[in-house]
């Protein structure tokens, strides 16, 4: 996958070089991605990799197991892994740690003044830490000032991959028609689980109507959390219910989701259809090099999106809705599809960083 990125983005100060930046959990499926998604980006470059001590001290393509459908960029492959932990020459931190050490060392790392964009679970829910998507809930980056009182960096996460899904389509209806309650059905790509996650044995032929680490909480509980308000120095959630059942199913990326809403104002289809079509947010308003020209591309045809077909569209960066049509149940009904490691990890995550570095906070 190719990235064109726009040159003529905005940025807060004229840029002579590019901003140097860390990745954390480097070698992992998301690790991955930000490498990839980063090796043309006009505002930050790779200057430290970072993983565990099984990484550390080996050249990145030496430590990596890469399975991308590209080259590892040149001035990566030579880069020595650094230890978790280890100081850091970088103030701009993109984590894709295992949530089993992100908690611990992105906090660690915000602590000794670096802004710390995260992927991971850990601080998802904190009452100061924005969960950010820039086109839905820029306004929650207020937070920072609030977190900054207790430690020198901050933190600023992006959701679950399929909340970055759902809670994008989501947005244009609650803006427009207030949105009451949901029930979603997802059909999950194998690399939302890393590397390790599903042996070829239990995947292959199938489809585990399981997915562990809460899965099914963090769909009913972040995109109340986003679609809500920062206020007088706290947040509120959206007043919304969400019923989800997840699935991991054989394909490599892509999640695909069905969603039932129950709307609070009464809306025609076609009125839906418009406030989807004509979302745009912030990034789009101030052309940042990864906001995709439309964050929801709507498809026509009856038997779309599909994780294959659709999942690069806009460099992997827009959310894909389709079948839109009444519910005899709730209201309305649709199919969504986002990339998982990109509009649901590493290009949420650079989105994030675009935006903060627009707004003067890097
Ligand atoms: P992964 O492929 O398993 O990669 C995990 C990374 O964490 C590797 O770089 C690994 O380094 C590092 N790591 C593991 N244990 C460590 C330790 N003790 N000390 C230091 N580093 C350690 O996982 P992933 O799929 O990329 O996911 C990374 C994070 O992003 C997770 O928190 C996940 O929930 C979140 N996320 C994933 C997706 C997705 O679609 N995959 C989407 C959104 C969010 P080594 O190689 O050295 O072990």
């Amino acid at each position: 996958m190719t990235a064109t990125l726009p040159a003529e983005a905005r940025t807060a100060r004229p840029r002579t070089e590019r901003i140097p930046v860390a990745i954390l959990g480097a070698t992992g499926s998301v690790g991955q991605r930000f490498i990839q998604l980063l090796a043309s980006h006009p505002w930050f470059r790779v200057h430290e990799v970072v993983a565990s001590d099984r990484s550390a001290g080996k050249t990145y393509a030496g430590a990596t197991d890469w399975r991308l459908d590209s080259l590892i960029p040149d001035d990566v492959a030579g880069l020595t892994v650094k230890n978790l932990g280890v100081e850091l020459e970088s103030k701009l931190l993109f984590s894709g740690l295992d949530s089993s050490v992100a908690g611990e060392a992105e906090e660690d790392y915000a602590n000794r003044g670096c802004a710390v964009i995260s992927n991971s679970r850990n601080h998802r829910m904190d009452a100061d830490v924005p969960l950010l998507i820039p086109e839905v809930n820029a306004e929650h980056l207020d937070a920072i000032e609030t977190q900054k009182k207790r430690r020198a960096g901050y933190i600023v996460t992006n959701p679950n991959c399929s909340v970055m899904g759902l809670a994008i389509a989501l947005a244009p209806l609650e803006r427009a028609f207030g949105v009451e309650a949901v029930h979603t059905t997802t059909m999950q790509a194998i690399s939302g689980a890393g590397f390790a996650g599903v042996a070829s044995y239990a995947i292959l032929d199938n489809v585990i109507p399981y997915i562990g680490g809460g899965e099914e909480e963090k769909i009913e509980t972040e995109p109340r959390k986003i679609l809500g308000s920062w206020s007088n120095g706290r947040f509120s959630d959206a007043p919304m219910t969400i019923s989800a059942q997840v699935n991991r199913v054989p394909t490599i990326d892509g999640h695909l989701m069905t969603a039932s809403v129950k709307l609070r104002q009464q809306a025609s289809i076609d009125d839906v259809r418009n406030a989807l079509e004509s979302f745009t947010g912030e990034p789009q308003r101030l052309n940042l090099p990864f906001a995709p020209r439309r964050p929801i591309h709507y498809l026509e045809a009856t038997d779309r999106p599909q994780p294959r077909l659709d999942r690069d569209r806009e460099r992997g960066m827009a959310v894909s809705v389709g079948r839109l049509r009444p519910c005899p149940i709730l209201d309305i009904r649709f199919v969504a599809l986002v990339h998982n490691t990109i509009r649901g990890a590493a290009g949420a995550a650079i989105l994030n960083a675009e935006l903060l570095e627009a707004r003067g906070l890097l």
